[in-house]
């Protein structure tokens, strides 16, 4: 294989160019040509396709984002969308792909694949670490390293004004981020979807520190809990507290920007660097993870199929720790 491309898609992350980069780099050690493929599928689609060089990717592995621009796609969605993509790549004479992204981006890998049976190698980059076959993605220790400063800084105004704050950080479908920052944050309590929350327990261990003064208690809920986002657990908690003073604050997309954490740049590094290798070797429809800290590929079906679960040890945690 001589020539591939390269593409980031779906929500960005922090480590997506470091990633670019050992791709990039990688492909030009053994005599490849690599091509960027701005805006993800949506660019595929259009043409927006470049050839890059090493000094394409200069002084990007500390930036956030991605030089090479992400987008959603719903015309990828559809056979006629991909078969312009495919022309496009035909046009380029390009014979494999790297696609850096979540579930979506290896869902639309599998749909492509089932039509063109274009070789492709995924690399999870999501700050969600909502990925089956990989201990760790992407972005996902800065998102999370970010929460965790934004939610300090939070308990400082907090224990000065004896405030109540429950703080609102990403996860749609997952709980990872919440259930880190939270206990890295020494969180009262942690609300995320893949645990049904039990709103009058929550209330129930605010009125046990009330009773015992514990001036300052920090919630920590993720966007997808299935009581809601912040405004629904401090509409709950004023309700039944009308005493209290209830703040809210939403961390929103602070969380997926700055430069990425060392542990996501070696991440990105090192999958970048197997990616372009599993490609070469034929090794493809596989997303390149780490597992044990071991370079792990697993076929794209069983990642899109498999699932992520909370450890059931993270959960108690929380239970014991915030007494
Ligand atoms: P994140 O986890 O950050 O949201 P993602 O990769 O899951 O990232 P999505 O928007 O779900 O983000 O997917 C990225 C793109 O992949 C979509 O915009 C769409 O173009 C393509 N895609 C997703 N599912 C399919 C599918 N079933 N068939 C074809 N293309 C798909």
């Amino acid at each position: 294989m001589k020539n591939i491309g390269i593409l980031t898609s779906g929500g960005d992350s922090p480590g997506m160019n470091a990633a670019i980069r050992a791709v990039v780099r990688t492909g030009v050690y053994h005599d490849m040509d690599i091509f960027g493929i701005r805006r993800g599928y949506q660019g595929m689609i259009e043409g927006d396709i470049f050839k890059m060089q090493t000094t394409d990717v200069a002084n990007i592995i500390q930036r956030g984002g991605t030089i090479l621009k992400t987008a959603r796609s719903k015309e990828f969605m559809t056979d006629e969308g991909r078969r312009k993509a495919y022309d496009q790549l035909t046009k380029h004479n390009i014979e494999g792909l790297v696609l850096i992204g979540g579930d979506g981006t290896f869902r639309g890998a599998v749909a492509f694949f089932e039509q063109f049976t274009i070789p492709a190698v995924g690399i999870p980059g999501t700050i969600d670490k909502d990925l089956a076959g990989t201990d760790f993605t992407i972005g996902f220790d800065t998102a999370v390293n970010t929460a965790v400063e934004a939610i300090d800084k939070i308990r400082d105004t907090a224990e000065a004004h004896d405030r109540l704050f429950v703080v609102e950080v990403m996860g749609r479908d997952a709980g990872y981020i919440a259930l880190n920052s939270g206990i890295a944050c020494g969180a009262e309590d942690i609300l995320i979807p893949e645990q049904i929350t039990d709103i009058e327990d929550v209330l129930n261990r605010i009125d046990n520190d009330e009773r015992r003064k514990k001036t300052v208690h920090i919630i920590i809920v993720a966007e997808g809990d299935d009581y809601g986002g912040a405004k629904e657990v401090q509409a709950r908690i004023t309700e039944r507290f009308p005493m209290l003073d209830v703040r809210t604050c939403v961390l929103g997309h602070i969380q997926r920007g700055g430069s990425p954490s060392y542990a996501d740049r070696v991440l990105a590094s090192r999958l970048g660097y197997a990616a372009v290798n599993a490609l070469r070797a034929g090794n493809t429809q596989v997303m390149a993870g780490i597992v044990n800290d071991n370079i792990f590929f697993t076929p794209f079906d069983n990642v899109i199929k498999g699932e992520a679960p909370i450890n059931p040890d993270m959960l108690e945690l929380i239970r014991v720790l915030s007494i």
